[in-house]
């Protein structure tokens, strides 16, 4: 299974993605995380890609769109992927249309000021990666899964969010009708408990893939 997931920032994309990979056996791609591993590695995609991360802007089509043809090269991809925040713009779109097939994009939809306060609150274990809110942690910031610390994501200040939004709103949004075009769009309610969120994709997955 081939799938893209879709949505702005804080949608729970991620938290999706993860489980949705882990019921359909297939890896979980995040550029994020990538971009984030190769940050914390200080390798030169790393060096380079740091300060436009932290502006809440978009790394350059050319470098993400290579990152990921790459990835889907390896064997683990053979069976499907499911891509967490590519593409995210139309150029990306396009670039992954011509080395691969997308049979499902789901959008997980969540109101911007809800979106507004999920960021706010969410924090990232600086070691594995593990993203929670902060009313889940309960005043401790040590990740429950391995005991990493868990820290607020530069690039979820509130003065980096306004222009992640807004890049989502001028860039990434026009995807939405991209994937409605070639009927591969799985809209999703994301303003729900995430059990529910996931619930809800499963189904639209099973109906689509029928
Ligand atoms: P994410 O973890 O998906 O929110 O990504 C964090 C940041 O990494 C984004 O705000 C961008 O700066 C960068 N990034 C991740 N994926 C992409 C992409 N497909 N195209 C451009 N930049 C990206």
């Amino acid at each position: 299974m081939n799938l893209v997931f879709l949505g702005p920032p804080g949608a729970g994309k991620g938290t999706q993605a993860a489980r949705i990979s882990q019921t359909y056996d297939i890896p979980h791609i995040s550029t994020g995380a990538m971009l984030r591993e190769a940050i914390a590695n200080q390798t030169p995609l790393g060096i380079q890609a740091k300060a436009t991360i932290e502006r809440g802007e978009l790394v350059s089509d050319e470098i993400v769109i290579g990152i990921v043809k790459e990835r889907l090269a390896q064997a683990d991809c053979a069976k499907g992927y499911l891509l967490d925040g590519f593409p995210r713009t139309v150029p990306q779109a396009e670039a992954l249309d011509q080395f691969s097939h997308v049979e499902a994009a789901v959008n997980v939809d969540v109101p911007a000021q809800v979106i507004i306060d999920r960021i706010a609150g969410r924090r990232m274990c600086q070691v594995c990666g593990e993203a929670l809110h902060v009313d889940l942690l309960k005043g401790s910031d040590t990740c429950p899964k391995c005991g990493g610390k868990m820290v607020q994501r530069d690039d979820d200040k509130p003065e980096t969010v306004r222009n992640r939004l807004d890049v989502y709103e001028k860039q990434t949004k026009p995807l939405i009708d991209y994937y409605r075009r070639q009927n591969a769009l799985l809209d999703v309610n994301g303003n729900q408990p995430i059990d529910e969120v996931q619930a809800d994709i499963r189904r639209a997955l099973e109906e689509a893939m029928k």
